[in-house]
Order: C-alpha cells, then structure tokens, then sequence
C-alpha cells in the first residue's frame, strides 16, 4: 500500500475546500462584480478577479495551511462573540448594488442599539507588532527604537468599511489575533471605527472598484495601480506582487491598461503543482479522506 506523504494529503483536501469554496453562488452571480475582500489592493489584480482569469501562481499548500489556522481562529471568536451577544450574526451576505459583494465576519448591535460590522484579522507576529507597536519577545521580534502602532492596514479598514456601508452598519471593528500566541504575551487587538468618519475613504474605494468592473465589461484589464502608484516591475516588488496568483502572468505584459483578450495563455497551476501518482476523491463531500 502507497500512502502520499502528509503534506501531498492535506494540501489536496485543502484544495478541494478551496475549489468548493470557488465554487458557492454568489449574490451577483453571473455578474461581473468584485467582493469587498478586494478593496485596497493593485487594480489589476482586482481586475484579475473579476474577469475569473486564470492563475499563473495559483495559492500554495503551505498557504492553503496557514489560511486553515486561521479559519479556525475565526470560528473561535465568531463562537465567542456569538454565545455573549444576543442575535450576532456571522458570515452576513450584503451587496452594493450590481458590482460589489460582501460577506462580513460579524454583525451585531451595541447595548445602545447601534450596528457594528466586525472583521476578524488572524495574522502573524510582524503584521500584529506593525498593527500594535507591542513588544513580542517569544519570537526575539524587539521593536526598533521609537517604533509605534500603525494601526490596522489600510486595506482591512477599507474591506470592512465597505462590507459595512452595505449592510447598514454605524461602527467598524477590525479584530487582530496572533496565530502563534505565547505565555503572557497579548493575542487580540481592536481597532473601532465610526463609518461617518471614513465615508470618504470609503465613498473613493466603492467607486474605483466600479471603475474596474466597469473596466473589465468594457474588454479592458486595468493598469498596474497600487496605492496611487503604477508597479513598473512586479518581480521586484515583494509586496503586494510577491503574494500574486497573477505574478507570472502580469509580469510578462505592460504597466498601463490593456485588452483583456491580449493577456498570454497560461496553464493553471503549472508552476506550483507536482505531478501526482495518486488522486484523493473530493474531501469536501466525503466527509474524510478515502485514500487508504
Ligand atoms: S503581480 Fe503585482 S502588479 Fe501584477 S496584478 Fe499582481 S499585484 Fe498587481
């Protein structure tokens, strides 16, 4: 008998959760449109989204694994703030309009009867220390000198602000919690927002991403714009090019807009995935692994 290795095995079932994942209909299905998990980040590559191109760097196992842990610290505090505060909802679906969906982490009413959207962030030490400013030395991650918090990333404020706007609600709350959590060191970070005070961050975001979809059903992939910023070369730009599903693909075509039937064919998966001797049924409706 010839039992894949441990990785090969759970990186497959992941794959499968995945590709199941994908596969759940969407409000807008059939719609060109993009999902509030998109905001903030390189216009192309929203564009990618959008128009379901194919990856040239699909998402690896190791990620596939890291992502997991983190689903199950959602589940921990979705649970927790579920059991505390009476009608939270979790995983609430929402639209704006014909181009954007969302699907928010939390949803729940303060004592005074106001509405909070809440987005559950699990992260590793570097982005919490970025976020916090806090000293973590379980790791031997010591803060330079004067270093402070920055706060929440821009994109996840402008993630949850939109799914926010959508559902109605009048508070942000970005939640940070470390995957590796150590003795005596912190695990959770909160960040709260009044969404008044970031309408025009947010009102600027809704209508770029129109302007994308608006793009792709015009026929039109968008420039390589980040932060305001057009990326001349995205193999030398490790963030956000070095986590692209796109990275092979874009780095082959120019900066600034093209059509998107002149992007080069590629063979999905072709760079990350090894041939396999033996295939797993799809785990996601098995209930477990039918391999042995
Ligand atoms: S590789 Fe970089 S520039 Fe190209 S789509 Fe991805 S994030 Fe944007």
């Amino acid at each position: 008998m010839t039992l894949p290795k441990i990785e090969d095995l759970v990186f497959k079932h992941l794959e499968s959760l995945r590709a199941a994942e994908e596969r759940a209909p969407s409000l807008l299905e059939g719609i060109p449109h993009a999902n509030a998990s998109s905001a903030g980040n390189c216009a192309r590559l929203i564009g990618y989204r959008i128009a379901k191109a194919a990856e040239s760097n699909p998402i690896t196992g190791d990620s596939l694994f890291n992502f997991s842990m983190g689903d199950h610290v959602h589940d921990q505090i979705q649970a927790a703030f579920c059991a505390v505060i009476p009608e939270c909802q979790i995983e609430v679906n929402g639209k704006i309009e014909d181009f954007i969906t969302v699907r928010a982490d939390l949803l729940y009413k303060t004592e005074e009867g106001k509405l909070v959207c809440g987005e559950i962030k699990s992260v590793s030490d570097f982005a919490y220390k970025l976020a916090t400013g806090v000293k973590l030395k379980s790791n031997g991650q010591w803060n330079k000198k004067g270093q402070t918090g920055e706060g929440p990333k821009r994109e996840y404020v402008l993630q949850n602000g939109i799914s926010a706007r959508a559902l109605g609600a009048d508070y942000l709350h970005v939640i940070y919690a470390r995957k590796t959590a150590a003795k005596s060191e912190p695990i959770f970070a909160e960040f709260r927002f009044k969404i008044k005070d970031l309408d025009d961050k947010i009102d600027a975001e809704i209508a770029r991403l129109k302007w994308i979809v608006d793009s792709i059903k015009k026929g039109i992939l968008p420039a390589r714009e980040y932060e305001d910023e057009i990326i001349e070369n995205p193999a030398k730009k490790n963030y956000p090019c070095g986590y692209c599903s796109y990275l092979e693909t874009c780095s082959q075509m120019p900066s600034e807009a093209i059509p998107l039937n002149s992007m080069p064919k590629v063979v999905p998966g072709h760079l990350n995935r090894k041939e396999k001797s033996w295939d797993l049924k799809d785990t996601t409706t098995q209930g477990k692994s039918s391999c042995i």
